[in-house]
């Protein structure tokens, strides 16, 4: 497990953002939950990419080790023809408007899916959905999986390659998604009771103009928030979000958005603390 302890200003240390098994996380829910109290996590939020099927799970773990477990989930969304994850925190999964949405998505990724793997078997490369879905286990087959699978096989050397040489934006089997539109979304997480943040912008690569056009559009159908720190980072962009975060009224996340461990992603519960002027989304909690 990690030695370094996550830096404490004050009060607790929250991880608003993590993948388990249920999306393309390598962690069960509980080895997950495991591992942030390991890593000294006191509140986690488990938010897979459209699914809310790990929380159960991950409730059980929390409790047996006495941590916080918010519920969440990673909603891809389409603004336009741009790509965005909102994470939406506090969600009740039972809310049928949620689940239905949720659902949708789901049917989404599985089409996209198999258009997937028609591309990479006209490239030669067979076998990948049933590979993919190997990796998924019980959730539809994602990128990533596609990705694992391609690593695997030889195809590519890591997972990044991977997404360059095929499965990324210019990649020889990229298939462009349509999720479901902002506007759509912000009532399911409305409905549901939780916070909607926008995830990691920094990864978007979109102008700033663009981002700052976006951050007006969020505003206007009620979003809440925007994270502040986030993964992978450097320090002139946190403080980039902070100022989004203040003149857009937006309360300020954090999270290390783990998949798995190791090379790659960040650690569980390695979050700094939040720069000055900066309300986090759990203030009211
Ligand atoms: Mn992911
Ligand atoms: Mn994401
Ligand atoms: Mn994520």
């Amino acid at each position: 497990m990690v030695a370094n302890r996550p830096e404490r200003r004050s009060g607790l240390c929250y991880d608003l953002h993590s993948h388990s098994t249920c999306s393309d996380g390598l962690l069960s829910p509980a080895g997950l939950v495991r591992r942030a109290a390991a890593n000294g996590v006191d509140v986690l939020a488990l938010t897979d990419h459209d699914s809310t099927a790990g929380l159960e799970e991950a409730h059980i773990a929390a409790h047996e080790a006495g941590i916080t477990l918010i519920n969440g989930v990673e909603i891809s969304v389409s603004w336009g023809d741009q790509p965005i994850h909102i994470v939406a925190l506090g969600v009740d999964p039972g809310c049928p408007a949620l689940a239905a949405g949720l659902a949708r998505q789901r049917a989404i990724r599985e089409e996209r899916a198999i258009r997937i793997a028609e591309r990479l078997d006209r490239l030669g490369l067979t076998g990948s959905l049933a590979g993919a879905a190997a990796h998924a286990g019980e959730a539809p087959p994602g990128r990533s999986h596609f990705a694992r699978f391609l690593v695997e096989h030889g195809h590519a050397r890591d997972l990044q390659r991977a997404f360059k040489r095929y499965l990324g934006r210019s990649g020889a089997a990229y298939v462009p998604c349509r999720w479901a539109a902002l506007e759509e979304v912000l009532p399911w997480i409305q409905a549901a009771g939780g916070r909607a943040v926008v995830a990691h912008p920094v990864r978007y690569r979109m102008t700033r103009r663009r981002l700052l056009r976006f951050l007006d559009a969020f505003g206007a159908v009620g979003g809440d928030a925007i994270e502040v720190i986030s993964g992978r980072q450097n320090a002139d962009q946190t403080r980039a979000v902070a100022d989004l975060a203040r003149s857009f009224a937006l309360y300020a996340s954090v999270g290390s958005d783990f998949h798995a461990p190791g090379a790659g992603w960040s650690e569980l519960g390695r979050i700094i603390p939040l720069p000055a002027g900066c309300v986090p989304v759990w203030a009211d909690w």
